[in-house]
């Protein structure tokens, strides 16, 4: 059981393209990247790290390929990982052309970095005859000369000019498979440049702050950027930037398309603070069971509180759901119901195996 959502967000319809098997745009759900920070030559590091971000939720992966010497470990990452692979490459026309061939499903590369006309026709071409999209990735740290001259600063016209001259060099050659990023590390410049955007194109957009900052303030900026974005239906597809693990970017996206019932996957907690109230320790409970459930994948929801304020009333709207009570007996509810009593000291074994059962029986209907 689950509370209706208040407000359904409605979402603009963009045009759908396909990272390997996962499509972006449309109605489509909306994936969550990552990007490794492991040297893409060293490919036993890069492929542990690709399987660690898959593993917290990720939909796709991107790895950078600055060199050949990348691109050609790319190849072989690729073979040993089952997650699409989107291969960073910003500039060079060849390291493109390797990387479609070398399998990668995406290339984040500006048309308008590459060059000469026979040069993007050449990454096209490599793109087109491997199934590979394309992001065009406008950032306000590195716009066109002429473009910062026109504007004098970095402003959300000036993105989404950019973003829209490098679309026309794409379209003119007949190619459309591709979606867009206009990043800022500033939230209001963030915003209004998607939003902009958004407004003179279908195609779908890949949503992030862009070197938004550490843990704590890095996913406080991105929730509110990507959240007042996502509120208003923009965004097919988005990315954490965090100077932290690429699994705690992947964590904080899902939460914050959790947090907006856009996708629900794996367990949504609700949990209180914690005072002197509290029939168990509610915090060291959240925090093992965060990581006991972190395999569960069945969007499921599970209310943790303290006593029985707020208890029952949570519980009554969660698949599973414990209460605090007096003397470490705490009431387990089930849909909304009360079950049974539990011990303070069995309530770990007793949540996890709840969760197991429910996730089982969801995942047989
Ligand atoms: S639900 Fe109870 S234990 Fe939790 S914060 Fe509120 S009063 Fe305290």
């Amino acid at each position: 059981m689950s509370l209706r959502p208040f407000r359904d967000i409605k979402r603009k319809i963009t045009k759908v393209i396909k990272v390997g098997d996962v499509k972006i745009g449309g109605n489509n759900p909306i994936s969550v990247q990552s990007m490794t920070n492991t040297l893409t030559t060293d490919v036993k590091a890069t492929i542990n790290q690709i399987n660690s971000i898959q593993k917290e939720g990720a939909d796709l992966v991107r790895v950078s390929c600055p060199d050949e010497e990348s691109t050609q470990a790319l190849k072989e990452i690729i073979k040993n990982v089952e997650i699409p692979i989107i291969a960073d490459i910003h500039f060079h026309y060849k390291r493109a052309i390797e990387a479609a061939k070398n399998g990668a499903k995406c290339l984040r590369i500006n048309p308008g970095n590459i060059g000469d006309k026979k040069k993007i026709h050449d990454v096209l071409g490599a793109a087109k005859d491997n199934g590979c999209s394309i992001r065009i990735g406008v950032n306000a740290g590195s716009l066109e000369k002429d473009i910062l001259e026109k504007y004098k600063e970095p402003c959300p016209e000036a993105l989404v000019e950019s973003a829209l001259r490098n679309i026309k060099i794409l379209e003119d050659q007949d190619f459309f498979n591709f979606k867009i990023s206009v990043k800022s590390s500033d939230v209001f410049l963030s915003i209004s440049a998607y939003r902009q955007l958004s407004k003179v194109t279908d195609y779908p957009l890949h949503l992030g702050i862009t070197e938004a900052g550490s843990f704590v303030s890095g996913s406080i900026k991105s929730s509110i950027g990507l959240g007042t974005l996502l509120l208003e239906g923009i965004g097919d597809t988005i990315r954490i930037s965090l100077s932290d693990d690429p699994v705690q970017e992947v964590k904080i996206g899902n939460e914050i398309l959790k947090s907006l019932n856009l996708r629900n996957r794996g367990v949504k907690i609700i949990s209180c603070p914690s005072c002197a109230r509290q029939g168990f320790e509610v915090i060291k409970t959240v925090k093992i069971l965060e990581e006991k459930l972190s395999h569960i994948t069945t969007p499921i929801t599970l209310s943790i509180i303290g006593c029985v304020v707020n208890g029952p009333g949570e519980a009554a709207f969660t698949d599973i759901g414990i209460t605090g009570g007096g003397k470490g007996s705490n009431m387990l509810y089930l849909s909304g119901a009360q079950c049974e009593k539990v011990l303070s000291k069995d309530i770990i074994s007793k949540v996890v195996h709840e969760v197991e059962k429910k996730a089982s029986e969801l995942n047989k209907k």
